[in-house]
């Protein structure tokens, strides 16, 4: 029997029929109905919804055949498809020789009439029919035909709803599955975090308030809060880049899981502070043996992307009861601690204590007391002179802020500075500092032109000289005030450049570019390295006022004094000691070599009307006790050193801020 032929466009056709998605699917209602109606339309007692697949046609439909799909080979429907537009009517399929010997004619179910209307898609391609069949021979009427025709139009558009229907099904599926996903993360993101899949500040607060819940209940069982915060992670994040901070952070994680038990929760509160939650502790041991084992396990390098990279941590400890009612008390009260650790000098741990609370809350009110004082400017500068230590003329000032405390009278910067820093608020202080200097010298120079063109010193504290729009600033400040920048000196720490020596390298250079001087301040006391001071462009070393101090006790501190003279003078600097508070320290000081001075011997730093005093009348500076030339007396002592002890013992010194 001669197969129907394959239509023109079958790989069209079958991608049609395919996206369909509807062979094999089970029976549907609405397509048993329409072949119902069919064979009720062409009165015959076989009516099927037929598509025809690759090698076989598959029934969507059927009635009166009892089968799922034949061959394509004996397909009608296979014929009736190659014409799209017409039906198919075989009368007598045993006088059609397409049929004759059709399997389906031959033997069961016998067909002898067969009539299809194609099912057409909105593509144009004929996917299949829907046909009935009689096992007598038969013929349509018209109206009959009309009707096969309408229920073909029926059956394309049902493929169509299904289609839809099937589409969004697949859609709604699909943004489920997006939303059950979304609420997953969303509620890791709640109570985990991210880089290291600790819990979070939310969780660990969820189960500290279980915690407290428990003991209440209980009244024997106590508990323990452990802060950690890394030491130094800034540097390393700055030095090595955020990268590598990230997986320090990671790998100090995994370092602390390892050091718990089961019941322990271990979370990442915020950047680089971690904490432990140890639920019942039998006493404050098992606590500071966790916190033993930690430091020892931290103390191992990391290995990070090729670098070996050492870290510390600086921890508290808050144990459970003593008023805490909160979370949060706990935590302030760990945090509290741990602060202590870091000031004792990090790489430990702290236990709270009562008298840490209320230590912290003097540091608050100061810290609120500060930020009053900025905007009241309660701040003023006072003026310590840098003098020569062979011409005895002063060269200078170095500007040194003071803190009129409504309250408490002046406040030395040393109890605000570090805070200033800490919250900040260095960055305004600082500002106001360089300007008032700055302008204050101008009109200095102004005032008394025949004196040495001088210079002031103003400090800069790190966070300043991080900023990126330093340079901008300094040249503001200059333009704004009209001083000359060679007339400005800024002294930084080696802390500053330390952090980090390429930034501070190009700073340096833009500064000295602009004209000003740098000074590097107490020199000796940071971790600078040799190399660094030839790197960088530095105008003057300051040498720490405890060398000074320290010098005819210590043979030593004579010896680094020395040192630092020398090497000063190798590298092309200048050196300034600092807290010269002796004739015999000053006396010391030129013999070694060193060119300035600065300290309570010469002047104690002096507010601005005492400067002016200081500027009118005395031109070569002279000591408030006593009426006679330092100098004088200083050449003279160097002539006869023996005299010099002797002298020292009448030496009393002026107050600081007269004149
Ligand atoms: P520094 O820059 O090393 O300033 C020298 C300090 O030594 C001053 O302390 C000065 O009063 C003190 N001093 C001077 N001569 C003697 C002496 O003979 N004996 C003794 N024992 N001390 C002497 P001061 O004014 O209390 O300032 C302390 C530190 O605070 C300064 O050290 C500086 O680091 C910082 N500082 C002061 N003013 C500012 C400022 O405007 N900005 C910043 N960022 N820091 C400042
Ligand atoms: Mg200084
Ligand atoms: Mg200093």
């Amino acid at each position: 029997m001669p197969a129907a032929a394959i239509p023109s466009n079958e790989s069209q056709r079958l991608e049609s029929l395919y996206q369909y998605q509807i062979l094999d699917t089970a029976a549907e209602k609405c397509f048993d109905d329409l072949v119902h109606l069919a064979a009720h339309t062409g009165n015959t007692p076989i009516a099927v919804v037929s598509l025809v697949d690759g090698k076989r046609q598959w029934f969507k439909a059927e009635v009166g055949i009892g089968a799922k799909e034949t061959c394509r080979s004996d397909s009608f429907c296979a014929h009736a498809i190659l014409q799209p537009n017409e039906l198919l009517i075989i009368n007598d399929t045993l006088k059609d020789e397409r049929f004759a010997t059709n399997q389906l004619v031959t033997s069961e179910p016998h067909i002898r009439f067969y009539a299809g209307a194609p099912l057409v898609a909105p593509d144009g391609s004929a996917l299949g029919t829907i046909c009935v069949m009689d096992t007598v021979p038969g013929e349509l009427s018209t109206q009959q035909q009309e009707g096969l025709r309408v229920l073909a139009n029926q059956v394309v558009s049902q493929l169509e709803l299904r289609r839809h229907v099937t589409k969004l099904n697949l859609e709604l599926e699909q943004n489920l599955t997006k939303l059950q996903s979304a609420e997953g993360q969303l509620t890791r993101h709640a109570f985990y975090d991210n880089l290291t899949n600790l819990p979070n500040r939310a969780l660990l607060m969820n189960r500290l308030e279980k915690e407290i819940e428990w003991a209440k209940q209980d009244g024997n069982s106590s508990f323990a809060v452990l802060f950690i915060d890394l030491d130094r992670f800034k540097v390393v994040n700055d030095s090595l880049g955020h990268l590598i901070g990230d997986q320090l952070l990671v790998g100090v994680a995994r370092r602390l899981e390892n050091c718990l038990r089961p019941n322990q929760t271990l979370a990442r509160l915020r950047g680089d502070g971690f904490t432990i939650l140890l639920p019942e502790i039998k006493d404050m041991s098992d606590a500071t043996n966790l916190a033993e084992q930690i430091q020892k396990q931290l103390a191992l390098p990391f290995y990070l992307s090729g670098k070996e990279v050492f870290t510390s941590v600086s921890m508290g400890i808050a144990l459970s009861g003593a008023g805490c009612e909160l979370p949060e008390d706990l935590l302030r009260n760990a945090h509290i601690a741990m602060y202590r650790a870091k000031v004792q000098g990090k790489a430990c741990y702290e236990v709270f204590s009562a008298a840490m609370y209320d230590r912290a809350v003097a540091l608050l009110q100061l810290e609120m007391d500060l930020r009053r004082a900025i905007e009241y400017e309660e701040f003023c500068l006072h003026y310590q002179p840098i003098v020569s230590l062979t011409t005895g003329s002063i060269i200078g000032f170095e500007a040194l802020i003071r803190w009129q405390h409504p309250e408490r009278g002046l406040v030395s910067p040393a109890e605000f500075i570090p805070l200033a820093e800490e919250t900040g608020m260095i960055i305004p202080m600082g500002d106001w500092v360089l300007y008032e200097a700055c302008h204050q010298l101008y009109a200095w120079q102004k005032k008394f032109p025949s004196t040495l063109p001088l210079t002031v010193s103003v400090n800069l504290s790190g966070k300043q000289f991080a900023q990126p729009n330093l340079i901008e600033q300094i040249q503001q400040v200059l333009q704004k005030t009209g001083l000359d920048a060679r007339n400005l000196k800024l002294e930084i720490t080696e802390s500053a450049i330390v952090e980090n020596p390429e930034y501070a390298a190009n700073t340096l250079r833009q500064l000295r570019q602009l004209g000003v001087q740098l000074h590097m301040d107490d020199f000796g006391t940071g971790y600078s390295s040799l190399s660094y001071l030839q790197r960088f462009p530095i105008d003057t070393l300051k040498i720490d006022q405890s060398f000074v101090s320290n010098m005819a006790a210590n043979q030593e501190d004579g010896e680094i004094v020395r040192t630092i003279t020398n090497l000063a003078q190798n590298l092309g600097m200048a050196g300034v000691a600092e807290g010269v508070e002796t004739l015999e320290q000053a006396a010391r000081l030129r013999e070694l070599g060193c060119e300035y001075g600065q300290g309570d011997f010469f002047s104690k730093p002096l507010n601005a009307q005492a400067v002016e005093a200081l500027l009118e009348n005395k031109p070569l500076f002279q000591t408030h006790r006593d009426s006679s030339n330092w100098l004088g007396q200083l050449n003279y002592f160097l002539r006869h050193p023996i005299l010099l002890y002797h002298s020292l013992k009448n030496t009393s010194l002026s107050k600081e801020g007269g004149a």
